[in-house]
């Protein structure tokens, strides 16, 4: 099957870069990059795909703007500086296509304007929503320029007439130049201003600037497979770097002695040590720290670990890192990385100082996309 031009707005929206391949043909494409890439440390295995690619994605957000005084949402393009607007979408889950919708007619009804960022003049900036796959608790974040939302009593009113659905209701103020960013300027509208989500038999609370993971499905699989690969008999040191709201660390936790978790989001942090506690686990704790110091910082007080984690964004990890896990000498290292071009670059720091990779498999984590996700297991070598 062809399935171009399956969507209309494919050409202004540019986020699914492959949509003019069938999945079979996307799958086949990232495993011939990742050989590319990676192929000269380790074999790479087949990508686990998924079984049902579209609406995968749990997090939604679109910008509001107007046009001729109709005020209206979709995709904010940031080489146009222009919002596109957009009906549905292949990738995200239908329920929040179907809330951004009611919110749209909401302000219309409420004659609440779409914030102009030219003139600074108007009100709605952006919406986030998200939903938490298992649990069912949905968050809608309403993103303004200024700090009042008009109506905003009868505005959730209405919206949770609409979908008594949504589990909470959260105010963000953005006074920035910066759009589709959510400041720490927050006030609850409705409900507890976060959702809980269960990932591998574990629950954990989501607040609104919190990372987490966007495809739940293919997310279970990643965690279990890096559980897997860092062979834990229930006495190991783990480092989980980048750690977010701890998702990687609780799972591990269970199988280690002890986890230390490092992030810089200290909005996150919260969140993670929340979850150790929701989850009834002792034997994690939470830094809030660059993990690039945190490590160095570990290095120069002589500390050890037995296995290290790390998951960093797109970057990959600093000089300053790799320097320090090398010195930490763990045995075991699992490398999640979201942009092979980076990771490429940092196991060749590691092989050069020690490693050698015993594993690489690439997990599809954003179907249709270009995004490329993969999970190396690296040991150290004795000889
Ligand atoms: N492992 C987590 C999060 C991965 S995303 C999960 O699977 O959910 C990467 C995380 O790195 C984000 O939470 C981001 O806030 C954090 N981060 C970005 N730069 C960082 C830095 N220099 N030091 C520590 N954490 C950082």
């Amino acid at each position: 099957m062809n399935n171009s031009k399956r969507c209309p707005y494919a050409k202004k929206c540019s986020g699914c870069q492959l949509q003019n391949l069938t999945y079979e043909e996307q799958l086949k494409m990232k495993q011939v990059k990742l050989i590319k890439l990676l192929g000269r440390f380790c074999h790479v295995d087949e990508i686990l795909g998924m079984g049902q690619p579209e609406h995968y994605r749990n997090k939604l957000q679109a910008a509001f703007a107007h046009k001729d005084g109709r005020l209206f949402t979709g995709i904010y393009q940031s080489s146009r500086q222009a919002v596109t607007e957009v009906d549905h979408c292949m990738l995200e889950d239908i329920r929040s296509q179907k809330i951004v919708k009611s919110v749209e007619s909401i302000c219309r009804e409420l004659k609440i304007k779409a914030y102009d960022i030219r003139r600074k003049s108007g009100v709605m900036r952006h919406i986030m929503v998200r939903c938490g796959a298992s649990s069912g608790e949905i968050m809608v974040v309403l993103v303004t320029a200024s700090y009042e939302l008009p109506h905003k009593e009868k505005f959730v009113d209405m919206l949770i007439k609409a979908h008594p659905e949504i589990t909470t209701v959260v105010h963000n103020v953005n006074d920035t130049d910066t759009p589709l960013f959510l400041t720490s300027k927050s006030r609850v509208l409705y409900g507890e201003g976060y959702i809980s989500d269960s990932l591998c038999s574990l629950s954990f609370k989501i607040s609104p600037r919190s990372f987490y993971q966007v495809n739940h499905v293919q997310t279970e699989k990643l965690y279990s497979l890096a559980t897997e690969l860092a062979c834990l008999t229930g006495r190991e040191r783990v480092i989980d770097a980048y750690c977010g709201t701890g998702t990687i660390s609780l799972c591990m936790a269970k199988k280690a002695g002890q986890v230390l978790g490092v992030e810089l989001s200290s909005d996150a942090v919260r969140d993670a040590r929340d979850n150790a506690k929701i989850n009834g686990i002792k034997n994690a704790k939470f830094f809030c720290a660059d993990a690039g110091e945190f490590m160095t910082d570990m290095a120069e007080k002589g500390e050890k670990a037995d296995v290290v984690i790390t998951d960093p964004p797109r970057a990959g990890c600093s000089r300053a890192f790799l320097q320090s896990l090398v010195k930490l000498s763990p045995a075991r290292v699992v490398y999640i990385s979201c942009n092979p071009e980076t990771l490429a670059r940092d196991l060749s720091y590691l092989t050069r100082n020690g490693y050698r990779v015993k594993r690489i498999q690439p997990v599809d984590m954003f179907p249709y996309t270009s995004h490329v996700e993969s999970l190396v297991c690296l040991t150290k070598q004795t000889n």
